[in-house]
């Protein structure tokens, strides 16, 4: 058996990193078997610009590296198996394939295992609050169903109009062996006579669903927990249409932080009060502020995939954090690489119970990762975002590309996503034009008396050293000191706050080195004038 899996997002505008999770399970069971790998869009059941809300999603997919097998291009037939390159194809879109769902409608319909039905829906929902005071549960009295061309001719001349139904068994039990949660059984009883066609003809996602997987030929189905109560259904329609349903397993809601309830986007103001969420969401906040994005909480939160990528972290970050979400190779192991990912999933070892989203250990990931990029590699991404922060001049202050290279090496591992180089973009900024934190001015320049003097003598032998290394600037400012009779502590919290307008960064002699001999003086020179009113 060919395995085949498929991620079925709506297109809601956003990427959900549970959504994430669910398609990730997806991708590498489908990789470790050889498999494929489908992208279906769920959209019969939407009115918004789907392109437009699809579009997030897509763009989660590539940057995460969660590639899809086939589209619409190559028919089910012909394409399964022939890896394309994605680009040549897009992901199905249930939209576009409501021949195949009419006709199974009509099997539906001819076989007996559906009806169409014309009672109005105030008229079943009567009967569903009857129940409901009797204490009941609701069994459908079917009374408006058709049996027979007389009786659509009735009910359509009394101006109804008819859904289409299931016609569901009402005893016996559906045993279902799903590969994450065993057997389950359902009563059919507890079942209702579901929707399939809606009157105005389109199809509801459960009839869609069967379908697709039918003839898209998907060996598992996995996906979250919430569709496990969807599935009798599935398996009547599958059954009813001669198929046999795919294999079943059903993932652990990603959890809110502390809690076992499901993660969604719309209770972040509960989830702020989690002080690592809140830190997690608050970094966030200030990287995108810098980069003039627009960040309502709606859009760019720490729920929805897109925040990561905006702020900088790595994919496989990311990616090995979501798999820890729910699924453990042993008690131990944490750390795996995209390959092995796809060398050691298993179904098997998914949780039954729910696994709360964690953002410290999620930033501890990132971390990690991002101290196993080579300094190297971090700065064209740096290089980026410098970039889209308008930060890199036209002309540049200084000398881009190698200071930034400099600043990589320099900041080590305080660099922990992308967005972090922003903190230093003081070394961007004309030196004319620093931005000098006012609080550390006072505190460093104006309040000790002997600031400005020492500076400017401090300026004079720097001066004369215009090639010197951090090394040699350390032991030139260290002399300095000495022959000045004054500690170290005494200059250089001034020169840090003359040459970056700050009270922190990384080394100082470091950063002169990477300001160059010119700037490092014009630095001192504006800072001085400054004190000078
Ligand atoms: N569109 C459904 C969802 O996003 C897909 C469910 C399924 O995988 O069958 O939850």
């Amino acid at each position: 058996m060919t395995v085949r899996t498929r991620f079925a997002p709506s297109p809601t505008g956003f990427l959900h990193i549970g959504g994430v999770r669910t398609a990730l399970f997806n991708w590498l069971y489908a990789r470790q078997h050889g498999g494929q790998f489908l992208l279906r869009v769920d959209d019969t059941d939407q009115q918004r610009n789907v392109e437009e809300a699809l579009a997030p999603i897509l763009h989660g997919f590539e940057w995460l590296g969660l590639d899809w097998d086939e589209g619409p291009v190559s028919s089910v037939a012909e394409g399964a198996g022939d890896k394309q390159s994605k680009g040549d194809f897009g992901p199905y879109f249930q939209s576009q394939r409501g021949e195949h769902y009419a006709a199974a409608v009509d099997q539906l319909l001819a076989s007996g295992a559906a009806y169409r039905d014309y009672a109005r829906p105030e008229e079943v929902q009567a009967e569903r609050e009857a129940a409901e005071k009797a204490k009941e549960s609701f069994v459908y009295s079917r009374q408006w169903r058709a049996e027979t061309d007389a009786d659509r001719a009735r009910f359509e001349a009394e101006g109804r109009e008819a859904v289409v139904r299931l016609l569901m068994p009402r005893e016996g039990t559906l045993v279902l062996n799903d590969l994450v949660r065993g057997e389950v059984r359902f009563d059919w009883a507890r079942e209702q006579d579901h929707v399939i066609q809606r009157a105005d003809g389109s199809p509801i996602y459960h009839l869609a669903t069967v379908v697709d997987d039918e003839l898209m030929k998907i060996s598992h189905v996995i996906r979250a927990e919430e569709h496990l109560s969807n599935t009798p259904r599935q398996v009547f329609i599958a059954e009813a249409l001669g198929y046999t349903p795919p294999q079943f397993a059903h993932l652990p809601y990603v959890a809110e932080p502390g809690s076992k309830n499901k993660l969604s986007k719309r209770k972040l103001d509960k989830y702020l009060k989690n002080r690592d969420f809140a830190a997690l969401n608050e970094k966030g906040q200030q990287i995108a502020a810098r980069l003039g994005l627009e960040t309502s909480a709606e859009t760019f939160n720490p729920v929805i995939v897109d925040f990561y990528e905006q702020v900088g972290f790595l994919p496989e970050a990311i990616l090995n954090y979501l798999l820890l979400l729910g699924w453990s190779l042993d008690d131990s192991r944490e750390e795996f690489t995209v390959p092995e990912m796809i060398e050691h999933f298993s179904l098997g070892r998914v949780n039954k119970a729910p696994a709360s989203f964690d953002p410290a250990k999620l930033l501890a990931f990132q971390d990690r990762a991002m101290q196993q990029v080579p300094a190297k590699q971090k700065t064209p991404r740096c290089l980026e975002m410098l970039k889209a922060a308008g930060l890199v001049s036209d002309p540049p202050a200084c000398d881009t590309g190698p200071v930034v290279a400099g600043i990589v090496q320099a900041a080590s591992d305080r660099l922990k996503v992308y967005g972090d180089i922003l903190d230093y973009d003081d070394f961007f900024t004309a030196d004319d034009q620093l931005a000098y934190d006012e609080k550390t001015w006072q505190k460093r320049m104006v309040k000790p008396d002997d600031a400005g003097p020492l500076l400017a003598k401090y300026r004079e032998v720097l001066a004369k050293t215009p090639d010197a290394s951090a090394e040699e600037l350390e032991a030139g400012l260290k002399a300095f000191c000495e022959s000045e009779g004054i500690g170290i502590g005494q200059i250089i919290h001034a020169l840090r706050v003359a040459t970056t307008g700050k009270g922190v960064g990384f080394g100082m002699f470091e950063t002169l080195q990477l300001l160059g001999h010119e700037r490092r003086l014009a630095r001192i020179d504006h800072a001085l004038a400054r004190l000078s009113g």
